[in-house]
């Protein structure tokens, strides 16, 4: 897809900050996989959260075999950036975002590939391991999951990690051909 028409179109949009990145310079760090595991209490409970997604080898490959990427933000603010509750209820407007990218963006791309933030909270109670996911293709796998740096990614490309202490900074990331 033309990357002049994407930015036309995403303006509509309440995104904060955006870039076009090429995958191939993504670097995928063993150590953010690492703090998954020892970190996150979603490590090995969601079928959008490692071990699921795969070896880091499978998620950088598949990260990789795409020509390219938009990572953006979205921000939604709160009155305690350290309530961990207030902050995940505001994941949702930045699913509407990613969704409606999805679908009015995107949507003559077959194969895209969407990373998230946060463990996927469709279902009350993933149905990992014992089923397969519910919803497959409205299932987007955190962008930590894929041992991807958002940190990194916003230093090499002017973008803003913190937007001040009651602002609440999500990204997503795009995989598009
Ligand atoms: S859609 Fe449901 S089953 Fe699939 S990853 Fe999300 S919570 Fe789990």
């Amino acid at each position: 897809m033309n990357i002049e028409n994407i930015e036309k179109k995403i303006a509509q949009y309440p995104i904060f900050e955006y870039a076009f990145i090429d995958p191939q310079e993504i670097n995928c760090f063993p150590a953010v996989r690492s703090i998954c595991q020892i970190e996150c209490p979603q490590f090995g409970q969601s079928w959008s959260c490692p071990p699921a997604v795969g070896s880091l080898e499978e998620c950088e490959s598949r990260i990789k075999d795409y020509p390219n990427a938009l990572i953006f933000s979205t921000i939604s603010e709160v009155t305690d950036l350290l309530n961990m509750a207030e902050m995940l209820s505001t994941r949702g407007e930045h699913i509407e975002v990613v969704e409606a990218l999805k679908k009015e963006v995107f949507e003559d791309s077959d194969e895209i590939l969407i990373l998230t933030a946060e463990s996927c909270a469709i279902c009350e109670d993933c149905a990992y391991p014992d089923a397969k996911c519910r919803h497959p293709h409205k299932m987007y796998p955190c962008v930590e999951s894929h041992a991807i740096s958002v940190t990194d990614i916003c230093e090499k490309n002017n973008l803003s990690f913190l937007n001040g202490h009651n602002v609440v900074t999500w990204f997503g990331m795009i995989f598009f051909n």
